[in-house]
């Protein structure tokens, strides 16, 4: 309380009103801080970090399909590849299996075809396991890709839950705001235009709070209280003069709970 009371001077200046139309400016004052609680609210929505958070999570996921897609036509021509190897095989092995079967050709022919036959059945015994090998990759990779779409398309259940929720919050707060913004032009003209000039200056330079009543001795704006000098200058002054508390500068309004 110490830098109390200094004492900057008499005012150059005094603006009058009415204790009415100061009044008025305390109905204002509270219609602008509803307002702005309310366009603060709207900015920081819970849902607006959620749905920023599910769109994160939707794209890496996106991301990571379009990684595995690929993956899986990849094995999938593979396995393509491998099918048509072991049906070479296969048909040169029947070729060669009704050649036997008819007998025909040189003993020393025969001989030779039947090892022949030997080693295609050997050869087709591995393309067979290089298949099935490819073929369990193609259903691992199959499997991944169905999971992920699954994955991806509960994000996107939320996200469209998330866009609904954070659509009706923004409603309430608009139909919130109308109300209350509603009565502020008729406030504004019952203040005046010299007094929300004064007033709309000081909320600019307090970042919203313009006007506030003293009460209990105490100004509403910055929370200190009034010494002695200062509640005499009060009860001295004109009830139409407009007062301003001397450490925030902010208009003090004069109510029944003043304390004075
Ligand atoms: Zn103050």
């Amino acid at each position: 309380m110490g830098v109390r009371g200094r004492g900057r001077g008499p005012r150059r200046y005094v603006l009058k009103a009415d204790p009415s139309r100061q009044w008025r400016l305390l109905d204002l004052q509270a219609i602008d801080t509803r307002l702005d609680q309310i366009a603060h609210a709207k900015k920081s929505l819970p849902q607006l970090a959620q749905l920023k958070d599910l769109q994160t999570q939707s794209d890496l996921l996106g991301t990571e399909l379009v990684r595995v897609r690929t993956e899986l036509s990849d094995v999938q021509r593979e396995v393509a590849k491998a099918e048509s190897d072991v049906q070479l095989v296969r048909e040169r092995a029947a070729r060669d299996q009704a050649r036997l079967d008819s007998g025909t050709g040189t003993a020393k022919d025969l001989q030779a075809i039947q090892h022949e036959l030997q080693s295609l059945a050997r050869r087709q015994s591995e393309l067979e396991d290089v298949e099935i090998e490819i073929m369990e990759r193609a259903e691992a990779a199959g499997a991944e890709v169905a999971r992920l779409e699954a994955e991806h398309a509960t994000l996107a259940t939320d996200l469209e839950a998330a866009r609904v929720a954070q659509d009706d919050a923004l409603r309430e707060y608009e139909a919130e705001a109308a109300k209350v913004a509603a009565p502020r032009a008729d406030t504004v003209a019952g203040v005046g235009e010299d007094l929300v000039a004064l007033y709309e200056k000081i909320r600019t330079q307090t970042g919203g709070l313009g006007a506030a009543a003293l009460r209990q001795r105490r100004c509403g704006g910055c929370q200190l209280e009034l010494n002695n000098v200062e509640m005499n200058r009060i009860k001295a002054a004109a009830e139409d003069e407009v007062l301003r508390c001397e450490e925030c500068r902010r208009i003090l309004v004069r109510t029944a709970e003043s304390g004075l």
